[in-house]
């Protein structure tokens, strides 16, 4: 069997009473895609935000290639390869579509604020290399006829793609994706699923949180189930979808729980 790329075992936080990752293992081969499914308030985020480093976990470990990263800041776990795409994420206002994906490149070079200001040498070479690859990124999600305008003026569904293009400049290992089709309309939705698709099929390990379990069932090769911060179910889409605690707790019965998909 292949080591996993990214191992969380007993991953737990809580915020004041709120258990909201409650002892959660999980494990993604490399070139995988889980999707991450759960009600609203079942801790997708949280737990996202725990294995890209924007929060310390209360307990437990996160190996990833090889290396616990638990205890990494995100910038160090930038680097090392993980990148997010943050639940409702907006695009930077008053920069282009180029200059936002370059933003992406930056978090995983460590190219900084300081060499900017010394104008050095090293500084301006590396400045062309981001922004070629920040082109290159931008033309990947489709927005190539976009690059130089100001990022504000996208649709919502391509100021996702460019959120994913922003991501995917910093060439990631492990690509965390927390609702990016939340709030898109049909078409736009269809258009992510191809990205994510074809990412996949390039061999990137991506996590995807998503509310609608269709969508997941398309793209995800594995599926866990969170429901009050814990692991619930995991398996293939098929294996979670005829899930009797899934069903229970996400699926079924009725409309009254939020978060509830057909
Ligand atoms: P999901 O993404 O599945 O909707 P979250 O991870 O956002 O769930 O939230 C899980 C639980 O943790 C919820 O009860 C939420 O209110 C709580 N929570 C999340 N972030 C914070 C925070 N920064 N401060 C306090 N409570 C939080
Ligand atoms: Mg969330």
């Amino acid at each position: 069997m292949t080591e996993p790329l990214l191992r969380a075992t007993g991953l737990t936080r809580a915020f004041g009473g709120v258990h909201a990752v409650d002892g959660v293992d999980l494990a993604v081969a490399p070139g995988r895609t889980l999707g991450v499914i759960g009600p609203n308030g079942a801790g997708k985020s949280t737990l996202f935000h725990l294995i890209s480093g924007q929060l310390p976990p209360d307990g437990g470990e996160i190996h990833f290639a090889g290396r616990r990263i638990d205890r990494l800041a995100p910038h160090a776990r930038a680097r090392l390869g993980i990148a997010i795409v943050f639940q409702g994420a907006r695009v930077f206002h008053g920069m282009s579509v180029v200059e936002n994906a370059m933003v992406g490149a930056h978090a995983a070079t460590g190219a900084g604020f300081a060499a900017a200001a010394l104008r050095l040498p090293r500084h301006r070479r590396e400045e062309r290399a981001i922004a070629e690859r920040a082109r290159e990124a931008v033309r990947r999600v489709g927005l190539a006829g976009w690059a130089d305008r100001p990022a504000e003026l996208l649709p919502l569904g391509q100021q996702r793609a460019l959120q994913v293009g922003r991501a995917l400049c910093s060439r990631p290992r492990l690509l965390l994706l927390d609702e990016p089709a939340s709030g898109l309309r049909a078409a736009e939705r269809e258009r992510l699923v191809e990205l994510i698709d074809e990412l996949r099929a390039e061999g990137v390990t991506i996590m995807l949180v998503e509310h609608d379990v269709g969508l997941v069932g398309r793209v995800a090769d594995r599926v866990t189930v969170l429901d009050l911060g814990r692991v619930i179910a995991e398996g293939t889409p098929e294996e979670i979808r005829t899930d009797p605690a899934v069903v229970t707790a996400y699926l079924g019965p009725g409309p009254t729980r939020e978060g509830a998909a057909p």
